[in-house]
């Protein structure tokens, strides 16, 4: 260490080089736009000077050949770099030998420096060390990957006996997805078109009749049955990352565009604005009185399937009365707007009636339960949180335009004061969304979480209806939460609702009772 020459990082020739991994487990996916600006900010603020950014695109027919790296290195060596900054180790090198390459070339003073975003590293002998093992970690990485891959694209669809997860639009070839327009069909284009009309905010009602009309349908291959659209599936069908390229299994996401020519249904920057419509319209209209409404996000519309926005209005008896709206302009919904009483008085209530009344056996059963559960569920989170992100850039993208556009306004201006409004509204937004990533993040890394225990399991059983009954909205809602995964309304009930695992087998049967008893009333 005593021999190490102080090196003046600022004087240094950096070459950012970013390359993007066609799966990942429970690491993000970093895309290439995403890699770079994270890198620039990183030198921005040690103030490095970047002259060129190299960005391998990786094939996946020949996946050891990286002619982007190959060259950059016989750059270095004839100093047209000095140093390299990358995003993690692993885009730099995927096994030892690569790795034990760049080791070398420091070891040779040919290379003088390397930075990460997320890894630190030293020149030291305890830096070469530890680089060393990110570089094996990476081996590893990538073994396990090309298994997956593997895995995922080849065997797992095809000859392991389990049928590929089907997707309207799209045929499975021996485990890849094509654009399913042969023999006359309209099939994959009809997708297409079902996507920029969600775009400019038409009703899944709407679109979903659209698509039967035209004659969409999903060939079932082994009966060939056709099967046909409906709100429930195209309302799953567009918050499904699938459409733009990364589909979601149950231990990973796999990049499709990375590993063939997938093509998509609908561009990545349109699946995320798509995702920013139903989200944005569940603000609070005064962002900064945050009241406490139950139910956020869980009351789905029966018109158009978007969620409801919650909101109170005064009674002339100065009593709060908490309503759900439909802000969809596009909804063929006529009465926009339903009582919250609907929904507790009317339905809750009656539901938990007998309480649930669980036993010691059925919590062993739900414990057992949940273990199987996981993986699907974890699918179905895994969706949520791409489809988070995705509105999460959106929102960024929208402060960044909005700060940038009153830069230059006196504050008292009217055009500073309405712009910095929205940017009040949008930044609420943003702290929003990126708990609830944070939130979904933690869920997906430890899926034991959200057992409950015996004890909590028995209390809710026992104490079912008194907790729904609740006076304090944040108990109601934490109830209803814990059972349901929505509740969907029509103008005058709740029509129909999904119960979250485990409570959707274990409930099964009052459900059915409780199918009998509301339509008796
Ligand atoms: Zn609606």
């Amino acid at each position: 260490m005593d021999d190490e020459k102080v090196i003046d990082f600022t004087k240094l020739k950096y070459v950012l080089y970013v390359r993007k991994s066609s799966v990942d487990g429970e690491r993000q996916i970093r895309s290439i736009p995403d890699q770079i600006a994270e890198c620039q900010q990183l030198a921005r603020r040690l103030g490095l000077n970047i002259v060129e950014v190299l960005e391998e695109s990786q094939s996946a027919k020949k996946p050891n050949i990286r002619p982007v790296f190959r060259q950059m290195l016989t750059n270095i060596k004839k100093g047209i770099y000095d140093a390299i900054l990358a995003w993690n180790p692993d885009r730099l090198a995927r096994n030892m030998l690569e790795g034990g390459e760049i080791i070398n070339m420091i070891d040779d003073e040919q290379l003088v420096d390397l930075k990460f975003v997320t890894h630190y590293f030293t020149k030291d002998a305890n830096g070469k060390m530890l680089l060393g093992m990110a570089f094996v970690l990476s081996k590893q990485y990538s073994d396990d990957l090309s298994q997956k891959v593997g895995r995922g694209v080849g065997r797992r669809f095809t000859t392991e006996g389990k049928t590929p997860v089907p997707k309207y639009g799209y045929i499975n070839e021996e485990g890849l997805y094509r654009p399913d327009n042969e023999n006359g069909c309209r099939n994959f284009d009809l997708m297409c078109e079902a996507w920029q009309m969600r775009k400019t905010q038409t009703s899944i009602e709407t679109i979903s009749s659209y698509l039967n009309e035209q004659g969409l349908y999903r060939l079932v291959k082994s009966t060939g049955k056709r099967l046909f659209m409906d709100t429930q599936k195209l309302s799953d069908i567009f918050h499904d990352s699938f459409y733009y390229g990364v589909l979601n299994q149950a231990k990973q996401q796999v990049d499709l565009r990375e590993l063939y020519d997938f093509e998509p249904a609908v561009s990545e920057d349109d699946w995320n604005h798509i995702q920013s419509l139903s989200y944005r319209r569940i603000k609070p209209s005064k962002p900064h009185t945050l009241a406490f409404y139950p139910l956020r996000l869980m009351v789905l519309c029966s018109f158009c399937g978007m969620s409801m926005r919650v909101g109170a209005s005064t009674s002339r008896m100065k009593k709060k009365i908490l309503y759900y709206r439909c802000d969809n302009k596009n909804c063929l919904r006529k009465k926009k707007s339903i009582r919250s009483k609907v929904i507790f008085v009317d339905f809750l209530y009656k539901f938990v009636a007998d309480g649930l009344n669980f036993t010691e056996a059925e919590y062993n059963k739900y414990y057992e339960g949940i273990s199987t559960i996981t993986d699907q569920k974890r699918q179905k989170l895994r969706m949520e949180l791409n489809s988070k992100r995705g509105v999460l850039k959106v929102v960024r993208r929208e402060i960044d335009e909005l700060t940038y556009k009153i830069v230059d306004y006196k504050h008292e201006d009217k055009i500073w004061i309405s712009n910095r409004k929205r940017l009040d509204g949008f930044e609420d937004q943003e702290k929003e969304l990126a708990q609830d990533v944070a939130k979904l993040e933690k869920l997906l890394a430890d899926p034991e979480r959200d057992k409950l225990s015996l004890e909590q399991f028995l209390n809710l059983s026992k104490n079912a209806v008194k907790i729904a009954k609740s006076p304090i909205p944040e108990v109601k809602d934490a109830f209803c939460r814990k059972i349901f995964l929505n509740l969907t309304v029509d103008e005058e009930k709740v029509s129909s609702y999904q119960l979250k695992p485990p409570f959707d087998v274990l409930l099964k049967h009052r459900q059915q009772l409780l199918g009998r008893d509301l339509r008796k009333s």
